[in-house]
């Protein structure tokens, strides 16, 4: 292979399977680190975003955010990092720090979101990829390389809502979904100090649920298990991506409670126990620079483990195909292989 060709994974149109894609290496910018990658895990997000669900992908269209790997070259202005570090990256790979969210230090929130992604212009699927300094995070040493993979999407999207709260660790919190984030959800709640409950549509996962620290598994459909947590919890927070009953789920809020949606589900629901019990819905995105360090070294230290099924990255096909089956238990890292390099 040609060095300056990078190799990667591409769906050359909406929907279709992934085909090998060969693409020219480009200049590095002043302040970029060029990455050679080892491993990258598998989000739902990249499977809607292959589906242009978010109506932002542009073809060929090569996925992959959960990146893990060593730096190979770093621009001339670079300061924190430097060739042969080993670090992650996450669905954020720049940022245009002018707008008002980024002169805040609220990054994640960018005016020009969809232009800051690492996917942009190709993904962790590949064998390298640029990114801001600043958005490429020193890994922990002793941190598996596929355990750091999933923190980056995964870990930082539940940490970032659930940090957010735990100055009062009193409260009752319930992870709707046991999925890729739902899983490390309940792991970081736990570690967080609240009591926590798993509220899934799977009756199935209630062992891993509990192993991973749940104080309570409910099945979702179950109208007696969840008549007896109606007007519980203070917070919801909301990991699955769809097969939800979102007025079951309203139910089990107390008043003025609190539904925090960290994927992308279609919803609907009646509004009248969101008027009448004050109840408020909103999102959460992603993480700051300072989070996603923070998370990090928080993961590291309450030893939050992903549950991983390693794949070679060759197989991104069937990777897919597994975790739209919602067979993953419960996150898929592709591996590299280092001849590709
Ligand atoms: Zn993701
Ligand atoms: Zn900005």
């Amino acid at each position: 292979m040609n060095s300056s060709t990078i190799m990667g994974y591409a769906a050359l149109a909406k929907g279709q399977p992934l085909e090998t894609f060969a693409y020219a290496k480009t200049a590095l910018g002043d302040h970029e680190v060029r990455v050679a990658i080892t491993h990258c895990g598998l989000c739902f997000s990249d499977v809607q975003a292959i589906d242009d669900f978010y109506h932002i992908t542009e073809f060929p269209f090569v996925p992959g955010h959960e990146i893990v790997g060593t730096i190979s070259e770093v621009g001339k202005a670079v300061t924190q990092l430097k060739k042969g570090d080993r670090v992650g990256i996450g669905w954020q790979g720049r940022a245009c720090m002018k707008c008002e969210w980024c002169l805040r230090g609220e990054v994640n929130l960018c005016q020009d979101i969809v232009h800051t992604a690492s996917w942009t212009p190709y993904g962790g699927f590949s064998s390298s990829i640029a990114v801001d300094e600043n958005f490429a995070y020193k890994l922990p040493e002793g941190m598996l390389s596929e355990v750091a993979a999933v923190l980056m999407c995964a870990g930082i999207t539940v940490f970032t809502p659930l940090r957010s709260y735990s100055s009062t660790p009193s409260l009752r919190i319930g992870i709707v979904g046991v999925g890729g984030l739902g899983h490390l959800a309940i792991q970081f709640a736990k570690a967080l100090g609240y009591k926590v409950a798993a509220i899934s549509s799977s009756p199935d996962k209630k062992k891993e649920a509990l192993a991973l620290g749940a104080d309570q598994f409910i099945v979702a459909h179950d109208q007696d298990a969840m008549q007896k947590v109606a007007y519980y919890f203070d917070l919801l927070l909301g990991t699955a991506h769809g097969g939800v009953d979102w007025d079951n789920v309203l139910g089990i809020l107390k008043k003025k409670g609190k539904l925090i949606l960290v994927g992308f589900p279609e919803m609907t629901f009646r509004p009248i126990d969101l008027v009448a019990h004050q109840l408020s819905i909103s999102g959460s995105f992603l993480g700051t620079p300072a989070g996603m360090r923070e998370m990090l070294s928080f993961a590291q230290t309450y030893n939050i483990q992903p549950m991983i099924e390693l794949m070679p990255m060759a197989q991104i096909n069937p990777a897919i195909e597994r975790l739209k089956k919602n067979r993953a238990r419960y996150r898929i890292v592709l591996v590299n292989d280092p001849k590709d390099k």
